[in-house]
C-alpha cells in the first residue's frame, strides 16, 4: 500500500518559490566586483532568476545542457543557482583558481554551452575561449555600460542586457527530482579532475539537513556570510539552505582579505559565517594587532581542512564566537559531519569539551559512516582505532560524471563511498580525521597523524601556518618534519619549536626537524598542497641521515 500524501518532486525551483512567497522581503547584500554594495530581496532574486530561465529558453538550450559560471559570491551568481537549475539545466560552477588549461579541460569535458563570468576573470576567459568550442554564448556578469570593448570574445554579452530583454514571468518546469542540477569538479591534485553531478533531490535533502540545529543551524534570524566560495561545492549548500530558511545573505564578492570581510560583517550585522581555516587565519591576523572585536558574529563553521584547536580557542575565548568544526567533500555535496556537543557533555569541564570540539564531529542524518581495515572489516568506535573512512547516503556520489563508480559493496550489498580519509570514531559517534590516507606518516610500522603534528605547531604564538610531511628514513621508513611560516614580526628557532612539542605528543611522534619556509603552497580551495611542498623540499635531507 502506498501512502496517500501529495507526491511533489524535490526541485531546486521549489526553494526559490518558497523564499519568494514566505520571506520575499528577506535581504541579500553583495559587494560587487564594481566595488559598491548591492542590495535586494529574495523577491527580486526570484524574479531575476525567472528572467534568466527565459533567456536560457530563448537560446534554445536543451534540458540538462550545462551552463557554467566563473564567479565570486554575489547576487548574479545566486540567480544562476536558481535560474539555471530551476529551468532544468545543469549549473557547472568552475573554480577560477584552477590553471587555465585545466579550466579549458573541464569546460570541454562538461560540454558547457554558456559561460557567465565576473569581469575579474576576463583575462582567464580570453585565455580559454578559443579552446572551448562547445560554448555558444559568453556572458559577462555586468551592466551593459561595463561590457569591455574589443575583448576578443565573440558575441560577448552583458548579463544585465541579456536577462533584461526577457520577461520575469515563467512557470518553473516540473520533472523527476533525480534530474541533474549542478556539477563541481574536484581539484584533481592527482590525475584529471573528476566531477560530482548533484541532483535536485540530493541538493534539496542536503539543504534541509544543513539547516538543522546540530548542523549549520541556519534561521530567519541570522545574517549569513558565506566566505566559502559559490564556485566550489555550492558554497557548502548555503545558498539553498538560505532560501529554505529566509536568513539574510551577505556576499563578499572578490574582497576576501581580513579587513574587507571584517568591515562587511560589522556593516551588515553578520551573525554567522562559513569558511576554510586559511581564510579565518587571515581574519584573525587582521583583528589581533588592531584590537577590533566582533559586535554581532556569534557562530562560524570552519571546515575543508582540519581546524587547528588554537583557532577554535581564539574565536571562543578572545571573541566569544562559537566554532563549528565541519567535515565534508565535493563528492558529499559536501556536508558529512559537524561538531556540536551532546547534552551529556554540557557538564564537562571546558578543556574536556574542547577535546570533543576539535573533532570533525557527528554524522548528519542522511550520512552513515564507518571505519574499516585494509580488508574492508568494520573497526570499533573506540576513539582510538583508526581506519579508512567510508560513507553512504542520498547526497553522496554514486558515480563520477562520465567516469567510474568508486563505491565498495559490503556483505549486505550496501555500497559505500571511500573518502580517502583515515579517521577514528568514538563511542558517541564523533569522528576525527587523522589524515588523508596519502598524507599519513608511517614510522616504524606505526602511523603518525600529520594533522596532530600541525595542530600542535599552530598552538605556538609565532606560527602562522604548519604543514607536516613524512620524509624517507632508512630505519623507520618515514619520519615527520614540519614546515612552518612565521607570523609577521615574530621569531622562533628550530630548537624552541621542537621543545614546544615536549609533553604534547608521544616522544616518537615529535618531528625530526622544523623547516622555515616563506609560504606553504595552497591549492585552488585554500588547502595546503603537500604534493607541492614535497617538490619544494625535494633536496631536503633529514638531520643525521
Ligand atoms: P578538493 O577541495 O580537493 O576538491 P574537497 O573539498 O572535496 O576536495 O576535499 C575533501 C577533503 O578535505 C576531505 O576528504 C578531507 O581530507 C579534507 N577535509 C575537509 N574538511 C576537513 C576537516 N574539517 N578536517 C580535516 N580534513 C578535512
Amino acid at each position: 500500500m502506498l501512502g496517500l500524501m501529495q507526491d511533489q518532486p524535490l526541485l531546486i525551483s521549489s526553494l526559490i518559490e518558497f523564499a519568494e512567497r514566505h520571506h520575499g522581503d528577506g535581504e541579500i547584500v553583495s559587494r560587487r566586483v564594481e566595488g559598491d554594495i548591492h542590495r535586494y530581496t529574495y523577491r527580486d532574486l526570484a524574479a531575476r532568476s525567472r528572467r534568466l530561465a527565459n533567456a536560457l529558453d530563448a537560446l534554445q538550450l536543451q534540458f540538462s545542457d550545462r551552463v557554467a559560471s566563473l564567479a565570486w559570491n554575489g547576487y548574479r551568481h545566486l540567480e544562476m543557482y536558481f535560474g539555471v537549475s530551476g529551468s532544468g539545466r545543469v549549473l557547472h560552477t568552475i573554480n577560477p583558481r584552477l590553471h587555465p588549461d585545466q579550466i579549458a579541460w573541464i569546460m570541454n569535458h562538461a560540454e558547457d554551452r554558456v559561460l557567465c563570468f565576473d569581469l575579474s576573470f576576463l583575462p582567464l576567459v580570453q585565455a580559454v575561449h578559443a579552446k572551448c568550442p562547445t560554448v555558444k554564448k559568453w556572458v559577462a556578469l555586468c551592466d551593459a555600460d561595463r561590457l569591455p570593448q574589443d575583448s576578443g570574445i565573440p558575441g560577448l554579452a552583458s548579463y544585465e542586457e541579456w536577462i533584461g530583454g526577457h520577461p520575469s514571468d515563467y512557470v518553473w518546469p516540473q520533472f523527476d527530482e533525480n534530474t541533474a542540477s549542478s556539477m563541481c569538479y574536484t581539484s584533481g591534485t592527482t590525475g584529471d579532475p573528476k566531477a560530482a553531478l548533484y541532483s535536485h533531490r540530493s541538493t534539496t535533502l542536503h539543504a534541509y539537513a544543513a539547516a538543522l540545529p546540530d548542523v549549520m543551524c541556519l534561521s530567519a534570524r541570522d545574517s549569513v556570510l558565506p566566505v566559502v566560495p559559490m564556485f566550489h561545492v555550492n558554497a557548502w549548500g548555503i545558498p539553498y539552505s538560505a532560501a529554505l530558511t529566509g536568513c539574510k545573505l551577505v556576499f563578499p564578492g572578490p574582497a576576501m582579505d581580513g579587513k574587507s570581510i571584517y568591515e562587511l560583517m560589522e556593516a551588515e550585522g553578520v551573525t554567522y559565517a562559513a569558511g576554510v581555516p586559511t581564510v579565518w587565519q587571515m581574519l584573525l591576523s587582521h583583528l589581533k594587532p588592531t584590537g577590533l572585536k566582533f559586535s554581532t558574529l556569534k557562530r562560524t563553521v570552519i571546515g575543508g581542512s582540519a581546524c587547528p584547536p588554537a583557532m577554535i580557542t581564539a574565536f571562543q575565548d578572545d571573541y566569544g564566537v562559537e566554532v563549528l568544526h565541519a567535515w565534508g567533500m565535493t563528492e558529499m555535496s559536501p556536508l558529512g559531519t559537524l561538531c556540536t556537543l551532546k547534552n551529556k557533555h554540557l557538564s564537562l569541564p571546558k578543556d574536556e569539551q574542547m577535546k570533543i570540539l576539535q573533532k570533525q564531529g557527528r554524522a548528519i542524518y542522511g550520512v552513515d559512516m564507518k571505519i574499516v581495515d585494509g580488508n574492508g572489516k568494520e573497526l570499533p568506535w573506540d576513539g582510538k582505532t583508526y581506519g579508512d573512512l567510508l560513507v553512504r547516503g542520498p547526497w553522496i556520489l554514486d558515480t563520477y560524471y562520465q567516469g567510474d563508480s568508486p563505491l565498495m559493496p559490503d556483505a549486505q550489498g550496501r555500497n559505500w563511498f571511500p573518502t580517502g580519509d583515515v579517521a577514528t570514531i568514538d563511542a558517541d559517534g564523533f569522528m576525527q580525521i587523522t589524515d588523508r590516507s596519502k598524507d599519513v606518516i608511517k614510522s616504524g610500522g606505526e602511523w603518525i597523524s600529520s594533522i596532530d603534528i600541525e595542530n600542535i605547531a599552530m598552538g605556538h604564538p609565532a606560527i602562522a601556518m604548519a604543514a607536516c610531511i613524512g620524509m624517507p628514513h632508512p630505519k623507520w621508513d618515514e619520519r615527520p618534519i614540519v614546515a612552518v611560516t612565521l607570523k609577521p614580526g615574530m621569531q622562533a628557532t628550530r630548537e624552541e619549536l621542537l621543545q614546544f612539542y615536549e609533553g604534547k605528543t608521544a616522544k616518537w611522534q615529535i618531528p625530526d626537524d622544523v623547516v622555515f619556509v616563506d609560504a606553504i603552497p595552497l591549492g585552488a580551495t585554500g588547502k595546503m598542497l603537500k604534493v607541492k611542498l614535497r617538490e619544494v623540499l625535494k633536496d631536503y635531507q633529514l638531520p643525521g641521515v
